[in-house]
């Protein structure tokens, strides 16, 4: 088990995709990303990484720190990112709607388990993009993911979509043996099986039956559904870290959080050693996210 294959291979999509987030898909096409850039939507420099990263070393600090899952430690620490500008490398320019009004209402005294809004239209990615970290922890349960994806997304539908992303990525962690098609399989299977009859599933049709090959019927919006299905569209049709993200990419659309869930996977698939090192040497303060990733990785050796 490395943790760095996973949240490196997240963070290094998150950045690639930051400068062309609500790109069109069509202009894309014609001026496709096949570098680390910088500036475009948000004018960062090269190598930024967003909320997308943020969340997910947040989460990670507070596991550390805590020695457990704290849930209202961890929307603490979502609260100085999103107040003081903790997990960024230059401060804070990019935060979901959603993800905003659960930390205003965690501001506010509301109980950290109610905090993220649970109506039908708060479905964007927001949860799924910064989950990974608890596929790591050994024997993790689907009421502990559905519950720190409730911090800030507390309908059902994306709380499913965390627990089915854990599943994937836990079977690449623990088996070596599989293709990607397997590892999606073996999961799907799981999450079939335990939430049986609810009407939730339904929205994962596609995924669970493996339709997903023709890519003008998946918007790459932000969607937590469109998003997941973006992401299996480029693990499979891709045989590399690097063209996995790039093709996420360049989907357009809500580019950086598809390349950041791609990449999360695509980085335990691939390993570490498959993500280009001059990608890597772009990422200002990426020191301070390997030595976490280390940090977490004996917590989860010793969990
Ligand atoms: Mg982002």
């Amino acid at each position: 088990m490395k943790v760095k294959d996973g949240i490196i291979g997240l963070l290094i999509g998150d950045a690639l995709g930051v400068p062309v987030e609500f790109e069109r898909r069509e202009y894309l096409k014609e001026h496709p990303v096949s570098d680390m850039m910088g500036y475009g939507t948000y004018n960062m420099p090269p190598g930024t990484w967003s909320d997308d990263t943020s969340m997910t070393i947040a989460t990670m600090a507070s596991i550390i720190n805590k020695k457990s899952i704290d849930y209202n430690d961890i929307i603490s620490e979502f609260c100085e990112w999103y107040e003081n500008d903790a997990y960024c490398q230059y401060g804070l320019f990019d935060i979901g709607n959603t993800t905003q009004l659960a930390l205003i209402n965690y501001i506010n005294g509301n109980p950290a388990l109610e905090c993220g809004p649970d109506d039908e239209r708060s479905n964007g990615n927001g949860s799924l993009m910064r989950i990974l970290p608890l596929a790591y922890i050994k024997d993790i349960d689907y009421e502990t993911v559905e519950n720190v994806s409730a911090l800030t997304h507390g309908h059902k539908r994306s709380k499913i979509s965390c627990v089915l992303y854990i599943e994937i990525a836990k079977s690449m962690i623990e088996n070596d043996n599989l293709d990607i098609d397997g590892h999606i399989k073996i999961a799907c299977d799981k999450i079939i099986n335990y939430y049986k009859d609810d009407k939730e599933l339904i929205h994962f049709k596609r995924i669970f039956e493996n339709d997903l090959d023709d890519i003008d019927k998946i918007s790459s919006k932000g969607y937590v559904i469109s998003t997941f299905e973006s992401v299996i569209y480029c693990l499979k049709n891709t045989d590399s870290y690097k063209d996995a993200v790039l093709s996420a990419v360049n989907l357009g659309r809500d580019t950086d959080t598809v390349a950041a869930i791609c990449g999360g996977l695509a980085g335990i698939y691939y390993g570490f050693d498959s993500i280009p090192i001059d990608w890597i040497d772009t990422i200002p303060k990426i020191d301070k996210v390997l030595s976490l990733c280390e940090k977490y990785e004996a917590f989860c050796d010793e969990y």
